[in-house]
C-alpha cells in the first residue's frame, strides 16, 4: 500500500474540525490547485486530487468515522462488502472528471452548474454523455521564402471523412430508422447500486447498448453503413500568416476528420515545409546573402546586383570594402509571426582571391606589390579589426 498523508494533514485542519470548516478548507485547496489554474502542472493536479480524496472521506460523516477509527490502514479486502475499491486501494484512481461531477458544487455555481452539470451530490455520479471529435487531419504545405514573407491563402482538396448526407450523419437510414434503446428505455443512462464499504451507492453510467443515445438504429443507412460519415474530396481555404518557419504547425480548428454519427469535426494540422532557397539562408526573421567580390570592385568600389526575397537589388560597394564586413538592407527580411517588424538582408562579404593567374594577371599584380597602399600597416590592421570585431557582437 502507497504511503499516504494524513487527510485531515491534506486538508489542514485537525480532528475535531466541524463540516463546515472541512468543506471551507477544501475549497481553498481546490481553488488554488485547480488545473485552470495550474495548466500542465502535475504536482498542482496531484495535489488537487489529494484534497479531493480527503474530502470524500472527511466530508461523508460515516466514512469519516471509519477512518478516524482504522485510518489508512485498511484495504477492501479487509471489508467483505468493499468490493467497489472506493477506499483503501482504489482512492487513488480519482480522475479529475470525477472530482468535477463529484464535488462540483464547491466550485460555485460555475462549475456546478454549467460546466459539470450533473453533480448530484455524494454517492452519486452522473456522468455525461461524452462529446464525439471527429479525428485531426495533418497535411505538409511547401512554402518559398517569398510565401513566408508575405503570407498565403491557400486552397487544397484535402480527403477527408465528411458527414453523410444521405443520414445527416446519423448513420440512420433516411436519418429515421431509429427505435428507442430496449437497455436504458431511452434515457440514455443505466443506474445500478453498488455495495460499498459504506454501504450501498447509486452509480449512474452511460447506457453500453447506445452509447448515451438513448436511441438504436433499426436499419442502417446504406451509404455510410452505419458510420455516419463518408470520405469526400473535401475543399479547403486557410490563410497562412507571413513569418512561419519550417517544422511550424498552424491548427485549423473543425476541419478535420467528423466524428462518427455526430459530435464535433477534428482540427485541420497545417505543418509548414520551408522550401529552401538557392541563394540565400534564413536566420529567423533576417536572411544572409554571401556576396564574393572580386578585388578590383572591393578596392575601386562598384556596384553588384544581389538576390533578395522578392527578386533581386542593386547594391553599391564603397571604395576599400573588406572582407568580413556586413551589409544591412533594412527591411528586406521576413516579418516576424508574432508581429513586431521586419527582420534585414546582411550581406556578408567576401573578397575572392584568384586561385591561378596567366603571365599577364602575375606581371600587373607583381607591379604594384610594394607601392605604399598594398599592405596594411599596424594602425591600419588595428582599425579594421576592431571594425570587425563589432559586427559580431
Ligand atoms: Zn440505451
Ligand atoms: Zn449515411
Amino acid at each position: 500500500m502507497e504511503n499516504k498523508r494524513d487527510y485531515y494533514e491534506v486538508l489542514g485542519v485537525d480532528k475535531n474540525a466541524s463540516a463546515a470548516d472541512i468543506k471551507k478548507a477544501y475549497r481553498k485547496l481546490a481553488l488554488k490547485y485547480h488545473p485552470d489554474k495550474n495548466p500542465g502542472d502535475k504536482a498542482a493536479e496531484e495535489k488537487f486530487k489529494e484534497a479531493a480524496e480527503a474530502y470524500d472521506v472527511l466530508s461523508n460523516e460515516e466514512k469519516r468515522q471509519k477512518y478516524d477509527q482504522f485510518g489508512h490502514n485498511m484495504g477492501p479486502q479487509g471489508f467483505p462488502g468493499g468490493g467497489g475499491g472506493s477506499y483503501g486501494g482504489g482512492f487513488g484512481g480519482f480522475s479529475m472528471e470525477d472530482i468535477f461531477e463529484q464535488f462540483g458544487d464547491i466550485f460555485g455555481g460555475h462549475y456546478g452548474a454549467s460546466g459539470f452539470g450533473g453533480a448530484t451530490g455524494s454517492g452519486t455520479r452522473a456522468r455525461r454523455k461524452p462529446t464525439r471529435k471527429g479525428s485531426d487531419l495533418r497535411i505538409k504545405v511547401k512554402m518559398t521564402l517569398a510565401e513566408i514573407a508575405t503570407g498565403v491563402d491557400k486552397t487544397l482538396k484535402i480527403p477527408t471523412m465528411v458527414k453523410c448526407e444521405h443520414c445527416n450523419g446519423t448513420g440512420a437510414k433516411n436519418g429515421t430508422a431509429f427505435a428507442t434503446c430496449n437497455t436504458c428505455h431511452g434515457t440514455g443512462t443505466i443506474s445500478h447500486i453498488q455495495q460499498t464499504i459504506f454501504g450501498p451507492q447509486q452509480s449512474t453510467a452511460i447506457c453500453p447498448e447506445c452509447q448515451g443515445e438513448g436511441k438504436v438504429i433499426t436499419e442502417q443507412c446504406p451509404y455510410c453503413h452505419g458510420e455516419g460519415v463518408e470520405r469526400k474530396d473535401n475543399t479547403i481555404s486557410f490563410h497562412i500568416p507571413a513569418g512561419v518557419e519550417d517544422g511550424m504547425t498552424l491548427t485549423v480548428q473543425g476541419k478535420g476528420n467528423a466524428a462518427r454519427r455526430g459530435g464535433v469535426n477534428g482540427d485541420l494540422l497545417v505543418v509548414i515545409e520551408e522550401i529552401k532557397h538557392p541563394e540565400l539562408i534564413r536566420d529567423g526573421n533576417d536572411v544572409i546573402y554571401n556576396l564574393m567580390l572580386d578585388i578590383p570592385t572591393a578596392a575601386i568600389g562598384g556596384s553588384v546586383e544581389v538576390p533578395t526575397i522578392t527578386g533581386r537589388a542593386r547594391l553599391k560597394i564603397a571604395p576599400g570594402t573588406q572582407p568580413g564586413k556586413v551589409l544591412r538592407m533594412r527591411g528586406k527580411g521576413i516579418p516576424s509571426a508574432q508581429g513586431g517588424g521586419t527582420g534585414d538582408e546582411l550581406i556578408n562579404i567576401m573578397v575572392y582571391i584568384p586561385e591561378t593567374l596567366n603571365d599577364k594577371e602575375r606581371a600587373a599584380i607583381e607591379s604594384i606589390k610594394d607601392e605604399p597602399n598594398i599592405k596594411a600597416s599596424e594602425s591600419v590592421k588595428n582599425r579594421i579589426f576592431s571594425k570587425l570585431r563589432h559586427i559580431f557582437e
